[in-house]
């Protein structure tokens, strides 16, 4: 309850401004809470644990090709450019593959697990919407994507590695179509929300050394769990 409250107070300085909290029951306490209730800003933050929610339809494709290879080491993370002309369509909309990254340990969980890596292929739709597709991490035989720059990751950070050679990430989706999809936000400053998640339900493998050479780069740069609230969590299969 006491959390709830400061929690509240927070939610509606950050909103409506108000530096000084109203008498209960005022009429400025009754417009404050309007305001607070209005307030979605720490109501759809990212990451969350996932559970198997109810079965939604979505329109999703991806439309991707190979891309030259720009590798940075940007010290929290490992991060890789992606060239124009890869995107997805999620319902309706274009989103444009911008560069992925990943995370040591997962940000995400499912049904309370926690898998060792995560990596963020982040989009973006010409309204400045953000799509951020999430592959989860188990560890098992090498993987054919991982290999091709995972040697070039520069060992300073801020340093890029570019080279003329391709990557193609088509090697790292998943077969099954399955995901889960909800609405975050960024997991990184600003935690921009109204981010849509697209979060693939089967893990893909890496092997533990592939896993260990980007964690000794990044450490531990996941976000904590975020509270659901009132979100639904979603579930897409691919009809038959
Ligand atoms: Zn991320």
């Amino acid at each position: 309850m006491k959390t709830r409250l400061i929690f509240t107070i927070v939610c509606g300085l950050t909103c409506s401004g108000l530096v000084a909290q109203p008498m209960p029951g005022s009429t400025e306490w009754q417009a404050a809470n309007k305001s607070i209730a209005r307030c979605e800003l720490p109501h759809r933050q990212s990451p969350i644990n996932l559970r198997k929610g109810s079965r939604e339809a979505h329109q999703f494709k991806w439309l991707y090709q190979p891309s030259h290879e720009v590798v940075i080491n940007l010290g929290h993370t490992v991060e890789l450019k992606y060239d124009e002309g890869s995107r997805v369509i999620f319902d309706g909309e274009n989103y444009q593959l911008v560069q992925m990254h990943f995370h040591t340990p997962s940000e995400h969980w499912v049904r309370k697990q926690r898998f060792p890596m995560e990596a963020h292929l982040v989009h973006q739709a010409k309204n400045g919407h953000y799509l951020v597709l999430a592959l989860l991490f188990i560890p098992g035989n090498s993987h054919p994507f991982l290999e091709t720059f995972i040697d070039d990751i520069p060992k300073n950070a801020e340093a890029i590695y570019e080279k003329d050679k391709n990557i193609d990430i088509r090697q790292l989706l998943p077969a099954s179509p399955a995901f889960y999809t909800y609405s975050g936000s960024l997991t990184t400053p600003p935690y921009t929300e109204g981010v849509r998640w697209v979060v693939f339900q089967v893990p893909v493998a890496a092997s533990n050394a592939q896993i260990e050479a980007i964690q000794s780069i990044e450490g531990f740069n996941a976000r904590p769990l975020q509270k659901i609230f009132h979100r639904r969590v979603a579930h897409f299969r691919q009809e038959e």
